[in-house]
């Protein structure tokens, strides 16, 4: 059935909202799509719910297609899943908390790894029911310190949320490999320029962490990306300063003057605050150095780690990093060794290998493309050069975080091959390996082949979707309005009365009845008592892809179609307008 302008429930504005700054949050507003309740929380109208519609149906198509089972968990729940993954009190004031009639602690879901966990906890329990996926498409509650244009940042926004079950690594990373190509698909289809970035972990405690980032001048995440493709957002890179020094042939370079490394007891201090250890002991100057601000790459770009020690318990000074590095003997991370070192699930050091503890020298060897350091290795072999880059300094700040921001246009990519360029994006979609920390602090276990219990090893995807209709309309629009591209539009075809002639009408109805039969969604202004020239400048600012307009040519048998992105208008014969339009 077409949307008839007459009694649809909508009524465009021809100022600009006051708490509006950017072009597609003003226009999704003044073209009567969304509504602002309080900030961060949108009421969706009747044509803001058609794209909305058409999104999560994109999104929806795309994870049927890898075999993901929709299913939908309330957002109004009990804070003890919450409590016992640490997420309760780590979410902070970002949190929703509330409490029932009985004084019980609930919280309004800012995601859900919890919950499908538990559910999955409750009806599985062999490694036969594994793979499994499941996704939603639900409301999230967060309370974000600057809830930002409309709904790019809400404080009430729609997620897509999936998560992957899986009983080993390989099968996680099938799962993650599977998701990151529905992604690519389901952001071609969206429509808008994206990069897929290397991302910090952050605070769902996974190891490898991807973003895919809208490209926009207007957004709040800054990535470098360099001319071989390399990408990564900044929070999770470090990036080598022009600056080399150039060591001596022995496996040892030293490293002097490095004015923004961070001091040591400064990296100490925050470790001992925020990140206490589970084997009771407290950070020192080497643990430190070892696994927060070192990290190395061959020369070539290849990812054979190399060790990296420093000499015992001497105390390090910073600014004379003695670094020495030789070629290790390593095993993988495993469980435990995540659970002895919590910063490691924090993600500030991201998948890496443990070198077998030889000596005091070789411990943490970390993954070159994901580590975060401040010291850059490159080149070693047994008898070359070592050539040692340093970073730029990175203030590691009392909560723990690392800050971004030093990383400078025409840096030096990681792999040494590259030049950096710096840009802004929206964050569209984050998918992440989560391994087994969500299903060990909520014991999700399944038998395996040899009847021992073993814990599920988890993914989680999420893609913001109301934030992509913000996005989109960010992308595709112009001094007179939105300009949807086809596949996201509210109607294909904006069909525009522009007469009083009560028989120009009946005639407009059968044109339209003539559209719907070609499976075509129209829009149809059909108000009698407003003027063409309202009616038309209400289609740019709606921003339907095709403008059909009926008036006084109908005598002639002819009528007019408008392209609304490029201006372009061609009259067509009447009995022609259904082959016309499309
Ligand atoms: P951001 O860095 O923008 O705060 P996030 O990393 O906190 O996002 P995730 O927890 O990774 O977000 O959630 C998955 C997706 O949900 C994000 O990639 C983003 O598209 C969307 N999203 C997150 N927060 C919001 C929000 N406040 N409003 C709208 N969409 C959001
Ligand atoms: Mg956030
Ligand atoms: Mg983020
Ligand atoms: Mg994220």
């Amino acid at each position: 059935m077409a949307l008839r302008m007459s009694t649809l429930f909508l009524r465009t504005l021809r100022e600009d909202p006051a708490d509006a700054e950017l072009p597609g949050h003003k226009l999704l507003v003044r073209a009567g799509y969304i509504r602002r309740v309080a900030p961060g929380i949108y009421t969706w109208l009747p044509l803001g719910m058609k794209v909305l519609g058409k999104v999560e149906d994109i999104v929806r198509e795309e994870m049927n297609q890898i075999g993901s089972q929709e299913v939908k968990f309330p957002a109004l729940l009990p804070r003890e899943p919450y409590e016992a993954t640490g997420r309760w009190t780590e979410y902070g004031d970002n949190l929703f908390r509330l409490q029932d009639r009985k004084e019980t602690d609930l919280l309004l879901g800012p995601t859900h790894e919890e919950m499908f966990c538990l559910a999955v906890k409750d009806m599985y329990s062999s490694y036969k029911d594994l793979p499994l996926s499941l996704y939603q498409i639900q409301n999230k509650y967060r309370d974000e310190a600057r809830p930002r244009a409309g709904i790019l940042r809400g404080r009430e926004f729609i997620m897509k949320d999936a998560y992957s079950f899986d009983i080993d690594q390989a099968g996680l990373q099938k799962a993650y490999d599977g998701f990151r190509e529905a992604y690519v698909r389901i952001f071609n289809r969206l429509g808008f320029e994206y990069v897929i970035v290397h991302a910090d972990s952050g605070a769902m405690g996974g190891s490898a962490s991807e973003e895919f980032l809208a490209v926009n001048e207007n957004g709040e995440d800054t990535f470098v990306r360099d001319e071989h493709g390399y990408a990564a957002n900044v929070e999770a890179v470090t990036v080598p300063q022009a600056a080399e020094i150039d060591a001596s042939s022995t496996p040892t370079a030293q490293v002097h003057d490095t004015p923004d490394t961070p001091t040591i007891a400064t990296l100490v201090d925050a470790l001992n605050a925020n990140h206490a250890r589970t084997d009771g002991r407290s950070w020192d100057g080497a643990d430190t150095l070892k696994n927060v601000l070192v990290m190395l790459a061959h020369p070539d770009g290849t990812r054979e780690p190399l060790a990296i020690g420093l000499p015992g318990d001497r105390e390090v000074d910073a600014k004379r990093l003695e670094v020495q590095v030789a070629p290790a003997e390593v095993e993988p991370f495993e469980e435990k060794d995540f659970a002895a070192y919590p910063m490691l699930a924090k993600g500030y050091i991201g998948p890496g290998v443990l070198g077998e503890e030889k000596s005091s020298k070789i411990r943490y060897l970390l993954d070159p493309s994901i580590a975060v350091g401040s010291a850059w290795v490159t080149g070693a072999d047994e008898h070359g050069k070592h050539v040692l880059h340093l970073v730029h300094g990175r203030d590691f700040t009392a909560d723990g975080t690392i800050q971004a921001g030093e990383i400078r246009q025409g840096d030096i990519s990681p792999d040494g091959k590259g030049t950096l360029k710096l840009a802004r994006g929206i964050e569209m979609g984050h998918i992440f390996q989560l391994g087994t920390k969500y299903a060990e602090a909520l014991g999700l276990k399944v038998l395996d082949e040899n009847g021992k219990l073993v814990t599920v090893t988890m993914g989680s995807y999420g893609v913001g979707v109301t934030r992509a209709v913000g996005v989109i309309a960010e992308d595709n629009n112009d001094e007179y309005g939105l300009v949807w591209p086809r596949e996201i539009a509210p109607a294909d075809v904006h069909v525009v009365v522009a007469s009083k002639d009560a028989a120009v009408y009946v005639r407009t109805d059968e044109i339209v009845r003539q559209l719907e039969a070609q499976g075509l969604a129209v829009l149809y202004d059909d108000r009698p008592k407003v003027s063409p020239g309202v009616k038309f400048k209400d289609a740019e600012l709606i921003g339907v892809p095709t403008i059909l307009v009926i008036g006084k040519g109908l005598a002639d048998g002819k009528v007019e179609i408008k392209d609304r992105r490029s201006g372009e208008r061609r009259e067509v014969a009447v009995d022609a307008v259904v082959t016309s339009v499309v």
